[in-house]
């Protein structure tokens, strides 16, 4: 019989109460570290004073007056990504996907505002993932998701992730601009190399695409800048957000230069929920945990130290683990055995990990993370490869 949640997940037999920093309880008072922060997203932990303070003041006051009005809090929002960014103007949307699509169309628009109409392709890469949406499942191009979902929306192509000379050969006439992951999530916990995207930038102005940046799981802090494309000293034109952007509550943003954001003028675009003052007010908690002084770096301190203690875990479980990937705390270790079985072990030793493609499993603990909790993290998995070793498989299976 059909449940009465369809049954588009395969859930772990887990139900949370309720969560305290890095920790989540479940109704019957076990204690997990959660290093998947529902996926990348609960990115200052569980009931974080700050964020729950001002979600509570704010709920209290006004939730939802729609866009017909003037929002303080999402102009406040706006202004403040707008100075620690490239950006000059932003849109807020409700999730990840919405700001993909929403980020396509800003990049079509512009191309046929500046007189290229025909231009209205982007190039995407494999492994990338852009989210659910008809739209963004092209984008994604994942043969087994668009299955059974009729004739894929046209106007993506797809070249191999990090491989300029594959990237310029895809670009045509009608090509409107480039839309990359600076470090791929559900791919696989794939960065692009620094240089990649520098060039890709260089591609861009060259021929005069727009660059589109999916910073949804590797932005809002998860590296160690803000923005992963940071590190490489480049821009985009155009990029989305979401995931941690409000800690947990479903918020998404586009950002966008001015170049690209003149044309969406009134009635180009909308979202009835889209900035309203709750999601803002969470918005806004986050980004002044995040920019308060030391934050990030901190992020980037507890990310290095984690990738060295990885480093020895594949040292010393060759037969379970094979190579450590990522930045930051987007962090990766590609499997030997099934990644279901090792993410297993791990619920079993208390931590909670996640999978991503290429048969890795995917480390994202809130950037609130403390040295102690990585400490009992790096022991658990220790504890879960020893699960995994072939003789002790072999032990469980007679
Ligand atoms: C999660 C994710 C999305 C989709 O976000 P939703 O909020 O699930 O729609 C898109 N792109 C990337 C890189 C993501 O990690």
């Amino acid at each position: 019989m059909i449940p009465p949640l369809m049954p588009t997940y395969n859930r772990s037999d887990l139900a949370f109460e309720r969560g305290e920093g890095a920790w989540l309880v479940t109704g019957d008072g076990r204690r997990f570290l959660d290093f998947g922060a529902g996926i990348a997203t609960s990115s200052l932990g569980h009931g974080h004073p700050h964020l729950v303070a001002a979600i509570a003041a704010q709920a209290a006051k006004v939730m939802h007056v729609s866009n017909l009005y003037r929002i303080p809090e999402a102009e406040r929002l706006a202004e403040r990504l707008i100075g620690a960014t490239f950006a000059d103007s932003v849109f807020f949307c409700n999730s990840g996907a919405e700001a993909n699509e929403g980020m396509v169309k800003l990049m079509r628009k512009a191309a046929a505002a500046e007189g290229r109409p025909d231009r209205f392709r982007v190039i995407c890469f494999e492994g990338a993932f852009h989210g659910r949406t008809l739209a963004m499942l092209s984008a994604t191009g994942n043969a087994k998701y668009l299955q059974g979902f009729g004739p894929p929306v046209d106007g993506f192509d797809h070249v191999p992730f990090n491989n300029l000379n594959a990237l310029r050969a895809a670009i045509g006439p009608e090509t409107a601009g480039i839309l990359v992951e600076p470090v791929q999530g559900e791919g696989g916990i794939r960065p692009a190399s620094l240089q990649f995207l520098r060039d890709l930038r260089a591609t861009c102005d060259e021929f005069g695409l727009l660059l589109g940046l999916d910073e949804i799981q590797s932005g809002m802090g998860r590296t160690g800048k803000l923005f992963a494309h940071e590190w490489a000293g480049m821009t985009p034109d155009v990029m989305s957000a979401a995931k941690g952007i409000a800690g947990g509550f479903p918020m998404g943003a586009i950002l966008a230069t001015e170049r690209v954001a003149r044309h969406m003028t009134a009635g180009t675009h909308g979202s009835t929920f889209g900035g309203n003052p709750l999601a803002c007010a969470a918005g806004n908690a986050v980004l002044e945990v995040m920019l308060a002084p030391g934050f990030l770096a901190e992020v980037e301190h507890t990310g290095r130290r984690l990738w060295r203690d990885l480093e020895r875990l594949v040292a010393d479980y060759p037969e379970v683990f094979s190579e450590v990937r990522g930045a930051g705390l987007i962090l990766g270790l590609k499997c030997v055995p099934s990644q279901a079985e090792v993410v297993a072990a791990c619920l079993a030793e208390g931590l909670l990990a996640i999978t991503a493609g290429e048969n890795v499993l995917r480390l994202v603990p809130p950037l609130i993370v403390r040295e102690a909790e990585c400490t009992a993290a790096m022991e658990m998995l220790a504890r879960a490869a020893r699960r995994c070793l072939p003789s002790n498989a072999r032990l469980a299976a007679k």
